[in-house]
């Protein structure tokens, strides 16, 4: 349910609304717009006829049920688009934001370098993963908590805000001291008990799509991090598996406008894991701007016929410039 407050409510009506929700045994998730304040009530749906009681308190105008299975990342609980600060880039703003960096962090030198090109381009946050989910057992894991801290002196280095995964709910203390935003990768949508934990972080999360989630799906799992008290979700298209073979994934570029429309949760897309091929990167990252993504994630390496994963994704410097300069004109194109 959300109980939406009078235009003219005051702070002490707004709070008392608050306890009284929290005294009937829901959780209170207020959203203060420009016009006006929104108060979700989320918890057990059982009894929640009670709640239409909060129109008979001192400030509330109405109080209207969502319909939709998720509650708090519904358009409906917010006034206007969520923008979630990473350090001091803000995705789901005007500017359109671009992550990039190595598929996993192999040393120092290599994240380094990789940091150089991402600046030199104008990208503004650093992707690198420590934690590597490998299909194989027998493939490269990362570099665990070592690579952390590659991670965290590299953006000391470099004033990068940085972001990578986390798998495991016992790891999400150790990740969040040492990166700007949690990772959930696709192979991770619905762990919900990771979901749960990187709910109580203060960091901001990067959710991906599973390779088997519809948008609902990804929907119902951003509400686990937001009614778990985290507000600062994006949402990440990154492909999905169909019957098509000649890309890794298919990179579900309707998906955007889809969740734009449903969620005031900023959207961004990921042309590497869905492409599979450096080759595609390029043309599904146009498509991605044009589509109306709040900004792009991509795999960027200083040599990826070197790359220890998913070199075969990775853009060369030449062509992360190159895509960069692209992804100038068309989101100025569109200003106009
Ligand atoms: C990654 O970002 O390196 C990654 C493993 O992505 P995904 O979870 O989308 O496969
Ligand atoms: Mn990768």
């Amino acid at each position: 349910m959300i109980i939406v407050m009078k235009n003219q409510a005051t702070e002490k009506q707004i709070e008392d609304v608050i306890h009284w929700i929290e005294s009937v045994g829901y959780k209170a998730h207020p959203s203060i717009g420009v016009e006006r304040t929104i108060i979700g009530a989320v918890g057990d749906n059982r009894d929640k006829g009670i709640l239409k009681y909060a129109e008979s308190l001192p400030g509330v105008e109405k109080t209207m049920p969502i319909l939709k299975p998720y509650k708090l990342a519904s358009r409906e609980s917010h006034e206007g688009n969520t923008v979630v600060s990473v350090g001091p880039i803000k995705i789901g703003g005007p500017e359109f934001v671009v992550i990039a960096g190595p598929c996993a962090i192999e040393s120092e030198e290599q994240l380094l370098e990789s940091a150089y090109v991402a600046i030199k381009g104008g990208a503004q946050i650093l992707r690198g993963g420590a934690y590597k989910p490998r299909t194989s057992p027998y493939s490269f894991q990362g570099m665990e908590e070592e690579g952390l801290k590659v991670l965290n002196k590299v953006s000391v280095k470099t004033s990068l805000p940085t972001v990578t995964e986390v798998v495991n709910p016992a790891d999400v203390d150790l990740v969040e001291s040492y990166a700007d935003m949690l990772q959930i990768g696709a192979r991770n949508t619905q762990n919900f008990a990771l979901l749960k934990e990187v709910g109580h972080s203060k960091k901001p999360v990067l959710l991906k799509r599973g390779m088997m989630t519809t948008i609902e799906e990804l929907l119902m799992s951003a509400e686990y991090i937001l009614s778990s008290g985290n507000p600062n979700v994006i949402l990440c298209e990154r492909g999905i598996r169909t019957f098509e073979t000649a890309t890794r994934n298919t990179l579900d570029l309707s998906a955007v406008p889809v969740l734009k429309g449903l969620t005031h949760l900023p959207v961004i897309v990921d042309p590497s894991h869905a492409a599979g091929h450096w080759q595609y990167v390029i043309p599904l990252s146009r498509a991605a701007a044009a589509v109306g993504a709040d900004g792009l994630i991509v795999e960027v390496h200083p040599q990826p016929e070197k790359a220890v994963s998913d070199g075969m994704q990775s853009l060369k410097p030449e062509k992360f410039y190159q895509l960069m300069d692209e992804l100038r004109a068309i989101t100025t194109a569109m200003r106009h």
